[in-house]
This record gives C-alpha cells, sequence and structure tokens, in this order.
C-alpha cells in the first residue's frame, strides 16, 4: 500500500474524533467529480509518504489524537458501476460484498454517497438506501465543484439544502441514520 498524503489533523473524516489522514495513492474507479484527480490518476509521480513519517507523527501527538483514518473508498449502489466508471464486474461485487461484510460486523463505518446533479438523483439515492437497507449509517455529502477529476464537473451546481433534506427524509425507512455533510 503506497501512501501519497497525509493530512496531519483532520475534524471532519472521523464525525466527533480528531484524527490524522493517510491517503493511499491510485484508485481503480474515475468518478468525474473526484476531488483527488492527482492521487487518482497520477500518483506514481507524487512522492510516497514513509510509515515510519506517518507513526512518529502518532506517537508524538498522541495524547491529541483519537487515531489515523486510511482513506480509500468506494460505494455500491444501482447506477454506480456507471457512475464511476466501474466496467469489472468482479470488482463490482467485491464493493457489494464489502458492505455487506461491514453491515453485519461491529466494526464503526458509514456509507457515504457524494450526491452529484446529473449522475444521482433522488431516485437513485433511494436505490442506495434499498440497496444498503439496515445500514447503521448513511451519508449524503453535498458535491463541492471544485477541482474534479473530469473539469466539465467544476461547472455544475450543487443540490440545495433543501433538496438534500428531502432526500434524507425518503430514505429514513431504510437507514438507521442518515446525515447531511458538506452544506
Ligand atoms: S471519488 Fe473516491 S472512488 Fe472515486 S475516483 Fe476519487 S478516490 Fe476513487
Amino acid at each position: 500500500m503506497e501512501l501519497k498524503g497525509f493530512i496531519k489533523t483532520s475534524l471532519i473524516e472521523y464525525p466527533g474524533k480528531i484524527v490524522s489522514v493517510a491517503f493511499v495513492g491510485g484508485c481503480n474507479f474515475r468518478c468525474p467529480f473526484c476531488q483527488n484527480p492527482d492521487l487518482v490518476l497520477n500518483s506514481q509521480s507524487l512522492p510516497s509518504i514513509s510509515e515510519k513519517e506517518i507513526i512518529d507523527h502518532l506517537l508524538s501527538k498522541r495524547k491529541w489524537l483519537d487515531g489515523l483514518v486510511i482513506s480509500r473508498r468506494p460505494l455500491s449502489g444501482k447506477n454506480y458501476r456507471k457512475v464511476a466508471g466501474i466496467v469489472d464486474e468482479k470488482l463490482f461485487r467485491k464493493v457489494k460484498e464489502s458492505v455487506k461484510i461491514l453491515s453485519s460486523s461491529n466494526i464503526d463505518y458509514e456509507l457515504r454517497t457524494t450526491v452529484v446533479p446529473g449522475l444521482i438523483d433522488q431516485e437513485d439515492v433511494i436505490s442506495i438506501a434499498r440497496g444498503a437497507e439496515g445500514v447503521r449509517k448513511y451519508v449524503l455529502q453535498q458535491f463541492v465543484p471544485k477541482v474534479t477529476l473530469d473539469k466539465q464537473y467544476e461547472k455544475i451546481e450543487p443540490y440545495s439544502k433543501d433538496k438534500l433534506e428531502e432526500m434524507r427524509e425518503k430514505i429514513a425507512d431504510y437507514v438507521e441514520s442518515c446525515e447531511i455533510r458538506g452544506v
């Protein structure tokens, strides 16, 4: 696992906790709205961060830090293959299996969908929530049209807060809790 990015302190990556965040280089997906295009497309040209550097930081700040987030995240759903550019059937099955394993485990987790107008509408959100029925925590994440993998996505107007609230209401029966993030 090659680590290509490191944030020493984050208050948002793990709600309620103060964490450091390490980013794994590369990704099998090609989400056009991705906000880490360099990590996805050019990770080989980025300098690697050593495990020692990260461990040294964690040890030196252990009084204040709650943990380390290792960031590399997909999510399943009816149209997700199309959205993320996944053409490998085996890979898609693995994503679905991961959701199943997490849902039936005691591990603390959340499933997150970045709600991008033109890619994900209310029906898609309902479909994803149905597919992940019973999931303990589901997050509707606001799309931020800045530094996207496909530059065309920087012109897209995000959904309003009211629209995201409406989506949350529609899926309330499928997920144990749903948070709207980034608005
Ligand atoms: S948004 Fe996440 S899953 Fe999609 S390309 Fe970027 S890093 Fe990969």
